[in-house]
């Protein structure tokens, strides 16, 4: 495939036809195992001399055309889809850092994240240092000679502030670090292996699935990282792994492409931690990108819609969506959103607490759920939810006020999306 324009690569990459019946449309291999040519095709597979099929928990080919497609879509080289975005976050970090060792990340994260790091990595040996993301330099400042990587989401909810990936990932390229970006909220909008970051994951759960039906994760590999001139820095990928017959990642993948990254994750993490996917997810997740395009324009459509109706109403009193940032914020925005700002979009209600609630119970058409990135629009009060564990200073510091209410507009007509929000807003003044 030719091709670079996503709408192009998004129903073509990876993938013509079944090289066993012609098919057209990936079928779905629900198949535990592989069925070797010869002990000698088995052996070159178990020894990486080929790549092929051995069992679905390591790859499958429904697998390897999701994989395929959504690294083409990335500008990237290689991908590894998982049974979760959790997973992915997970490996990402565990494939470049051991016990010692410390990575330094954003702090406007995904509550699952920052208690995968805060918590688990943390129990694990892996210690994370929480750096404010407006301030590139602070990456370069909680540095040491145990950072392994940066760690950073490309637009942060509920701030919805772009992460400077440019700056940040130029800062870790000086030291031998990796950045790695989670892109879940702007897929096909920010290409963060552009800017210079070198790893890429997401949570497919939202909108690359697209349609709230399925569970899964994917990393991938730009391939455009050095690992080899760092043997210090990263030593997960230079030193002997005793995991494999001894095989020093950087080295032994080469004649395979730059994919040692997300070759390791694959031979190694999966195949011990077991975080597979599904055939039939990959085969949803394919549906899902094979409109991500369309469905990305018209997300970012009908937020920036909702965002101006927000900022017209007497009772919002603020309105948080990229559109509406100031100074170095709506930079930021210029700079990494000029395809779209994406579907996400918070406000914030004069009434406080009890207007949040009573703003969700009266809407019809709005689902109320803790999920973003389904086709459908979707809304949460964080205060009395997700956020509900939290004493008043905590939820403050994330960013979440009592009159705060996270949207996830989806691709329905406008009008019936303002409709609802319109009469909700009515309802929760009254
Ligand atoms: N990253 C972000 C930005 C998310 O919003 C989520 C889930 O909400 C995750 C990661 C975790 O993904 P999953 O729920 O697929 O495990």
């Amino acid at each position: 495939m030719t091709s670079k324009n996503p709408e192009t690569l998004a129903l073509h990459a990876g993938w013509r036809r079944d090289s066993a019946t012609n098919a057209v449309a990936v079928p779905i291999y629900q198949t535990t195992s592989f069925q070797f040519d010869s002990t000698e095709h088995a052996a070159n597979l178990f020894g990486l001399r080929e790549l092929g099929n051995i069992y679905t928990r390591i790859m499958n080919p429904t697998q390897d055309a999701f994989e395929q497609r959504i690294a083409a879509l990335e500008g990237g080289v290689a991908a590894l889809a998982l049974a979760s975005g959790q997973a992915a976050s997970a490996f990402s970090v565990q494939n470049l850092a051991r016990a010692g060792d410390n990575i330094v990340s954003s702090t406007d994260l995904y509550g699952g994240t920052w208690n995968l790091f805060a918590n688990t990595l943390k129990d694990q040996g892996i210690e994370t240092r929480f750096v404010d993301p407006t301030d590139p330099e602070a990456f370069r400042r909680a540095t040491d000679d145990k950072t392994r990587a940066y760690y950073a989401e490309t637009l942060p909810n509920p701030k919805l502030i772009p992460f400077p990936i440019a700056e940040v990932a130029a800062i870790g390229r000086s030291f031998g670090i990796p950045l790695i970006m989670d892109n879940t909220a702007a897929p096909l909008l920010v290409r963060p292996f552009d800017h210079g970051a070198a790893v890429v994951m997401y949570s497919a759960t939202k909108y690359i699935g697209g349609h709230g039906t399925s569970i899964g994760g994917v990393v991938i590999d730009g391939g455009n990282f050095d690992w080899e001139a760092y043997p210090v820095r990263q030593p997960l990928l230079n030193q002997p792994d005793p995991s494999y017959h001894g095989a020093v990642w950087s080295q032994a993948v080469k004649p395979l492409g730059p994919i040692a990254y997300i070759l390791k994750m694959r031979v190694t993490l999966l195949r011990d931690l077991g975080a597979a996917i599904s055939p039939f997810n990959s085969f949803l997740f394919l549906q899902g990108v094979e409109t991500l395009a369309l469905r990305m324009r018209a997300h970012s459509e009908n937020a920036l819609a909702v965002a101006k109706f927000l900022a017209g109403r007497k009772d919002v009193s603020r309105v948080i969506h990229p559109s509406q940032h100031t100074g170095a914020a709506a930079a930021r925005t210029a700079k990494y959103l000029p395809k779209g700002m994406g579907g996400l979009c918070g406000f914030e209600l004069a009434g406080g607490s009890d207007a949040g609630r009573k703003f969700i119970d009266a809407l019809k058409m709005f689902y109320h759920v803790a999920n973003i990135g389904d086709a459908r629009s979707l809304a949460i009060h964080p205060a009395s939810t997700t956020h509900s564990q939290l004493s008043a200073e905590e939820q403050a510091a994330t960013g979440v006020t009592p009159g705060y209410v996270r949207l996830s507009v989806g691709i329905e007509h406008i009008d019936d999306i303002l409709a609802d929000l319109s009469q909700a807003l009515d309802a929760a003044a009254a």
